[in-house]
């Protein structure tokens, strides 16, 4: 099994396709989006900060953002991507030389606590028997005067989270694990995040039973990682920032056609089946709902007249009413005494059988102990499904063969 990040955690819940791409095909992509560039610099900057201060040096600002300007000059490049149209190069530069100032500006002259390290590498087990390991690199780990560790974070985000959001943060508290393993002496541990852009600092404490239901939830997930056989691409706006765009099943076409001029536009085979489909479901959907009106309109016809065939030019209509009996639906209040009274009279097994369907839902999303998993799937075998769904104004209507 390998050494999970929260991070690694984290893009196979936002995209399992992102996760195959990253982490099991192991592909490596040079471009870069110049919101992590930009997080890049700034948290090498303040690294830089604290590595000299740990040698008895305080950078002046003036320093530390000359040393910015000298390393963005230096990494720039075409591999940096800009995705808001609007942006340039010197607005994102602009940003980060606010955020290094907000930040030294707020905390000078930095003696709030003792650095024990900056970019700390942590690993450590969830379990007992170290089955589960988990690694991350801490931005920075202090020590106050009163014994509490500090694990500190810089977020360079346009945005500003609620406290919530913090309390329920996974990568901190996870490496609060691996801190506590390290310092067992200290006295707290405080988790600590800096938005720098906002002058702002959150801070959030986790108590021993959070952490021990955290790293059960870790592990489930890990465990599910581990089962998982497909990744499917997850379309989100997180799209627009991955580096795995250009070679996304989900991306390829529309990016590639709707660069094109109108007439190669609809000249392409796949803009034309897809115009083809909508035009035909649109069609059957069209008939579909005047088919409904019309059954209703032909039994409200028969009713009237106490007709059970209505003759037609060259066929005739059919009209059969009947009485048949009814039992509460799954959701309904009724249901649960019906089966109870049926288990109680040990017809059960006369009238229920296995739902497959619900099985293999169960399998993929119930997060069942993964010995029982694999017994189960010891029955299946792999057929594939294909399913072809339309998309208006973002709303999907599907039809699925397999
Ligand atoms: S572009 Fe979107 S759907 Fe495709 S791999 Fe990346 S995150 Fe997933």
């Amino acid at each position: 099994m390998p050494v999970y990040s929260h991070s690694r955690l984290e893009t196979f819940e936002n995209c399992p396709l992102k996760y195959k791409f990253r982490y099991i095909d192991g592909i490596k992509k040079a471009e870069q989006g110049v919101e992590a560039f930009l997080g890049g610099l700034v948290h090498e900057v303040l690294r830089k900060l604290y590595d000299d201060l740990q040698l008895e040096k305080l950078d002046t600002l003036d320093e530390l953002l000359d040393f910015f300007a000298a390393r963005w000059k230096q990494a720039w490049g075409p591999h940096v991507r800009i995705v808001r149209a609007s942006m340039t190069e010197q607005n994102y530069f602009d940003y980060g030389t606010k955020c290094i100032r907000n930040f030294y500006e707020r905390n000078a002259p930095f003696r709030q606590s003792q650095t024990l390290g900056t970019e700390v590498h942590l690993t450590f087990p969830l379990d007992g028997e170290g089955k589960y390991q988990l690694q991350g690199y801490v931005d920075r780990i202090a020590r106050r005067a009163d014994g509490t560790i500090e694990i500190h974070d810089y977020k360079t985000s346009r945005t500003l989270p609620a406290q919530e959001k913090a309390d329920a943060d996974r990568q901190l508290a996870l490496y609060q694990i691996g801190v506590q393993r390290q310092w067992p002496e200290a006295r707290g541990v405080e988790l600590i995040w800096h938005y720098v852009a906002f002058r702002e600092t959150q801070r959030s404490c986790r108590t021993a039973q959070q952490l021990v239901q955290l790293r059960h939830q870790t592990i489930e997930l890990i465990d599910r990682v581990e089962q998982t056989t497909r990744f499917d691409g997850k379309r989100s706006n997180l799209c627009d920032w991955c580096e795995y765009k250009p070679d996304c099943p989900l991306w390829q076409h529309p990016d590639s056609v709707l660069a094109l001029p109108p007439a190669q536009f609809k000249a392409d085979d796949g803009v034309r089946l897809a115009d083809e489909y909508t035009k035909i479901k649109f069609e059957r959907d069209t008939l579909e709902l005047r088919l409904e009106q019309l059954k209703e309109q032909v039994i409200a016809f028969a009713r009237q007249r106490n007709l059970r065939i209505i003759q037609g030019s060259g066929a005739q209509l059919s009209v059969r009413l009947s009485e048949a009996e009814k039992f509460p639906g799954k959701r309904e209040e009724e249901r649960a005494a019906l089966e109870a009274l049926l288990k109680g009279a040990g017809k059960w097994e006369e009238i229920s059988e296995l739902d497959t369907a619900a099985l293999a839902h169960a399998l993929e999303n119930a997060h069942w102990p993964a010995a029982l998993v694999a017994e189960v799937r010891r029955f299946a075998t792999q057929v594939e499904r294909v399913s072809v769904t339309l998309h208006r104004d973002g709303k999907g209507s599907g039809e699925e063969k397999s």
